[in-house]
């Protein structure tokens, strides 16, 4: 599971003021040097660690900390507070104020996208919306078949036009279809790239002009780190993006994707995946997630 080892380190370290009546500058100093070596360990960007670290010491050391009765719980508490302001503090929710709203799924090949459309759908779908599926992934026949598959599983339609046609088209009539059938929600699977190219780029900011999307996701294997935080920045920069989707948080990532994509891009992570069974995509709360982490 993420963060289990950068939790352990940091309950270790951060449990070491838990029960101090007192608490020194150079207690602060140690705590925080433990804890920065923990972030860089978990693959959080290096600048993120340097301006976190010096956060949280400079309210530990503010008089109202020292002086209070459980310095040492005060300390532990900027820390958590600290974390989850990192990742964003509150839940991002989803715009619905257009109909249908339109939601553009992005993201490298294998990072998750078709699963996770289908996932979303689902939820959504639980939510009493009505989804439908856009299959605008014509470059490998497979992926149609895939989402078909998947959105069977999850018992929400699909519009596809096989792989010849143009998937700028495809998408501007799946929402005109979507309009006709009386879908409330659009989710548009879009085709993956083994790198950020500009050709792929270019097709889905045309998929994004013909069809105004409320909403770009951007489907993050939490697994691959800090490279995750560099497909975030380059697809931003091209697409701006409203949110991400960080996907395999069952696997062993550290964590370091998780806990920089905020600070370094602005973009919020709005779900999380944790498994590859159709339930198991969640709303990011990023103030249970601190909790979490630190136990
Ligand atoms: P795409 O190429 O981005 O559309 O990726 P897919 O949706 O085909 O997913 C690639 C692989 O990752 C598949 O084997 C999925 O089952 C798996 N996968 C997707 N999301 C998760 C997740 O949250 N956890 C785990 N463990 N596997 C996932």
């Amino acid at each position: 599971m993420i963060f289990e080892s950068l939790g352990d380190k940091l309950q270790d370290t951060i449990g070491k003021l838990r029960g101090k009546g007192k608490v020194t500058e150079q207690d602060v100093d140690e705590a925080m040097r433990e804890v920065k070596l923990a972030l860089l360990e978990a693959d959080v960007n290096f600048k993120v660690v340097k301006s976190f670290v010096k956060k949280v010491k400079e309210r530990s050391l503010g008089s109202d900390v020292m002086e209070s009765l459980t310095p040492g719980q005060q300390v532990i508490k900027i820390v958590m507070e600290e974390l989850s302001a990192l990742m964003g503090d509150n839940a991002e929710k989803i715009d619905f104020s257009k109909n249908p709203t339109v939601i553009l799924m992005t993201g490298l090949q294998g990072a998750g996208k078709t699963t996770t459309t289908a996932k979303l759908a689902r939820l959504l779908k639980k939510q009493n919306k009505r989804p439908l599926l856009v299959a605008c992934d014509v470059y490998r026949p497979a992926a149609i078949k895939q989402l078909e598959v998947l959105a069977s599983q999850v018992q929400v339609p699909v519009f596809a036009q096989g792989t010849d046609e143009d998937p700028v088209a495809i998408a501007r009539r799946g929402v005109e279809h979507a309009k006709a059938n009386g879908n409330d929600v659009v989710i548009i699977d879009t085709a993956g790239r083994l790198h950020v190219d500009e050709a792929l780029m270019d097709e889905i900011k045309g998929i994004k002009e013909a069809t105004a999307p409320t909403e770009i996701l951007l489907v993050l294997d939490a697994m691959t780190g800090q490279d995750a935080v560099k497909v975030a920045q380059a697809f931003n920069d091209a697409l701006s993006i409203t949110g991400v989707v960080l996907t395999k948080l069952d696997g062993d990532a550290r964590g370091g994707a998780a806990l920089s994509i905020r600070s370094v891009t602005d973009v919020p992570i709005k779900f999380i995946a944790l498994g590859e069974k159709l339930d198991a995509l969640e709303v990011f709360h990023p103030d249970r997630m601190a909790k979490r982490i630190l136990g």
